[in-house]
């Protein structure tokens, strides 16, 4: 696709309802062109190298057969084997998919990881199914997708609405098909089947430091600074404890139904003990504020920990922070991104805040491949300088191509795909 091509669908789309897709392909364009790169680049790097949909016959606890559909996208291997999540989501679809394979693509150059991005997908509502049913889907689909996955091709992970219990069975199920166990197969696996220490938190560990990193050059301490966290399930949740941790106020948090803003700081620890397990906790509470409120109240750093699209063209003007860290995949748009840059506030952009959940996968595969395993603090502590380089790596980068964060990261992020892709003749 053409620049032009892909700025039409913008315009026709006003910015705001673009698919995932057609936005990474914006961004992936941009970083490319800045990078001086030719059309090649684009035409291989703007749609994964696989895509395989499946079908899935399930076994119903009542006896009956259910079809699932599911996805596995494999956006390039020229660094190395893919790696991604595999997300159980009933809007899950291909385009979405591809998407996030390519994010991961961008998160794994970043993190200068010896990788390129999957992701996969099953069209599912997972709090509907049994355990069992849960179970037999999780298997059914490791034997669709056995043959282009393996721990020297694809590495699945953890994402929306699957586990590590899921991660379990999957690592049973590919160990029986190849009759040896494969650890490195999967990551985010529980402790005892080979998992990494600090891999539940990893992606909100990463995120928290990258907020540290960003205060620092935005000259606000740490301590008493205001923080508003979008989304209290697991991103959310972590990210407000670490950031008390830091001696920050949490002055406002949202579930899928509502926020709750205080400008002295919010009882984190109480709000957490009555938390459930969907990460909501707002309908405990009288004088709740919509989520669209909380966004633009008073505060120092705004984390979205939640979905996506939540910073657009209708409310990027009215934002008051001054540091806004992405947790969430995808939480502001193109035309957010924009305004928010134009504006001087510090956007960290996913691939680069994100980054942390795929950096301790990679660990994770390190310490399996090895059959040796290293303690929370090592690992917590080779993340944070992975982090703090990639961090600074991008915001020099910014500084030098005067381009946001967004785009500078996504020109790290494609460089080592395209020059190993070039090194193979691909390109
Ligand atoms: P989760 O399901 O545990 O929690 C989601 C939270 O968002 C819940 O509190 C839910 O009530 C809330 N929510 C759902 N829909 C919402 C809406 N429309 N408006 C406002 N709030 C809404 O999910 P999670 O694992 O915390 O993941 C959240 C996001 O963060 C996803 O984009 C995920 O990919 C990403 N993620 C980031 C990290 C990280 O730290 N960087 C780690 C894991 C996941």
């Amino acid at each position: 696709m053409r620049k032009n091509e892909i700025t039409n669908r913008v315009g026709e789309n006003d910015n705001e309802t673009l698919n995932l897709l057609t936005s990474t392909q914006i961004v992936i364009h941009d970083a490319l062109t800045k990078l001086g790169l030719n059309r090649d680049a684009f035409e291989l790097l703007k749609e994964p190298l696989r895509v395989l949909q499946v079908r899935i016959p399930v076994r119903m606890d009542d006896g009956s057969v259910k079809v699932f559909s599911g996805f596995r996208a494999q956006h390039n291997d020229s660094v190395g084997p893919t790696i991604g999540g595999i997300r159980f989501h009933p809007k899950v679809n291909e385009d979405e998919v591809k998407a996030l394979a390519m994010w991961m693509s961008m998160k794994c150059g970043i993190a200068d990881l010896p990788f390129g991005g999957g992701k996969g997908g099953i069209i599912c509502n997972p709090r509907t199914l049994s355990f069992g049913e849960l179970e037999r889907l999780s298997r059914g689909y490791v034997r669709a997708i056995s043959q282009i996955v393996g721990p020297t091709k694809d590495i699945p992970a953890p994402d929306m609405y699957t586990n590590s219990q899921i991660m379990a069975w999957m690592f049973d199920e590919y160990s029986r098909l190849r009759k040896f166990d494969s650890p490195g197969f999967i990551t985010g696996k529980p402790l005892v089947l080979g998992g990494s220490e600090g891999r539940e938190e990893a992606g909100a560990l990463g995120a928290a430091i990258c907020i540290k990193e960003a205060a620092k050059i935005k000259g606000i301490p740490l301590k008493g600074a205001r923080v508003i966290v979008q989304g209290f399930g697991n991103a959310g949740s972590y990210i407000a404890k670490f950031m008390l941790q830091s001696g920050a106020i949490i002055v406002g948090i949202s579930d899928v139904y509502g926020a709750l803003y205080d400008p002295d700081g919010l009882n984190i620890e109480y709000l957490l003990s009555r938390r459930d397990s969907f990460g909501t906790v707002t309908t405990l509470f009288e004088g709740t504020i919509t989520n669209e409120e909380l966004l633009e109240q008073e505060c120092d750093i705004l984390v979205p920990a939640a979905v996506s699209n939540q910073i657009s063209a209708k409310n990027a003007q009215n934002i008051k922070a001054r540091i806004v860290v992405e947790a969430a995949n995808g939480p502001t748009t193109i035309e957010g991104t924009r305004i928010l840059s134009e504006r001087g506030i510090l956007l960290v952009p996913d691939v680069l805040a994100g980054s942390g959940g795929v950096t301790v996968s990679y660990f994770e595969w390190v310490q399996n491949t090895q059959g040796y395993y290293w303690d929370e603090k090592e690992v917590k502590e080779k993340l944070r300088k992975k982090m703090v380089k990639a961090f600074h790596q991008i915001y020099e980068l910014s500084k030098i191509s005067n381009v946001n964060l967004r785009t500078a990261a996504y020109m790290v992020g494609v460089r080592k795909m395209v020059e190993a892709s070039e090194y193979r003749g691909w390109i």
